[in-house]
């Protein structure tokens, strides 16, 4: 389970980065992610294109051993490329790039990171942990979400809504055992025991954040997701609009979701 918060999450379309706080700082600090034009001119040991619909897929791989052991892992990841990415720009973006380039990186040192329409994956965690195909769900969102600069700031926004999308469209989150948390999942700090662990909570982005928007979307205003995410890719997106998204300030509405989730066992 740990591993899987090691997921880095590298958005171009951000014009910042959004990395896991378990990343090393020097990777925050310089992206590992390709310029645009050596996306296929790189070497490789493979490079092939499917496209089903409006949509193309080009699969990139320059690592030695996925050629030999990972051709089920890469049917898989195809597969949900198509399954999801399809489901995630009809709901959220149907504008979203028609071309995604899949790059199986040997030298790419994170577990997976999505710039522009380009998705590098780890090819040794691939490999390791096939179940883990969701993978492609949570990073294909961050192509649909071509915030473009828009979410600066609100990085945990960004990462909670793909985690959201995880959670809601992944197709086989059981098999990667990936569930959201229980309770709301916060952890006291022991640099800080004092301090008011659930404040401002929905801030702790990924999952925790995931599960606040699905309370949310079930009880508070049915929509307010995409509605969210248009927000952000058409940078009219402001903490205050929380009240006028759901009647509530963010704050408030935080507070209604802890005073429920923190009763689970
Ligand atoms: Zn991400």
């Amino acid at each position: 389970m740990k591993k899987l918060l090691l997921i880095a999450c590298l958005f171009a379309a951000l014009g910042a980065t959004a990395q896991e706080a378990t990343q090393p700082a020097q990777q925050q600090q310089r992206p590992n992610r390709p310029r645009r034009q050596n996306w296929t001119e790189a070497p490789h040991l493979s490079l092939d294109s499917t496209t089903r619909g409006p949509y193309t897929l080009i699969f990139i791989n320059n690592d030695t051993t996925f050629e030999a052991e990972g051709q089920d892992v890469k049917k898989r990841m195809i597969e949900t490329f198509y399954k999801v990415y399809t489901a995630e720009a009809k709901d959220f973006n149907p504008n979203t790039s028609k071309r995604v380039v899949f790059w199986i990186d040997r030298n790419y040192t994170g577990v997976a990171a999505t710039g522009g329409n380009l998705v590098r994956f780890k090819p040794a965690w691939m490999l390791k942990k096939p179940t883990d195909i969701d993978v492609v769900t949570h990073e294909v969102m961050h192509i649909v979400q071509a915030y473009n600069g828009g979410a600066q700031g609100v990085g945990w926004l960004t990462e909670g809504i793909a985690d959201y999308v995880r959670a809601v469209y992944g197709v086989d989150n059981e098999g990667a055992k990936w569930y959201l948390p229980k309770a709301v999942g916060i952890r006291p700090d022991p640099k800080n025991p004092t301090a008011d662990i659930n404040a401002k909570g929905y801030e702790k982005s990924y999952r925790i954040t995931a599960k606040f928007l699905l309370w949310a979307e079930k009880n508070v205003k049915a929509g307010l997701v995409v509605n969210l995410d248009g927000k952000l890719r058409s940078h009219t997106y402001t903490a205050d609009g929380w009240k006028d998204y759901t009647g509530k300030t963010l704050d408030e509405l935080w507070a209604d979701y802890v005073a429920v989730a923190s009763k689970e066992g």
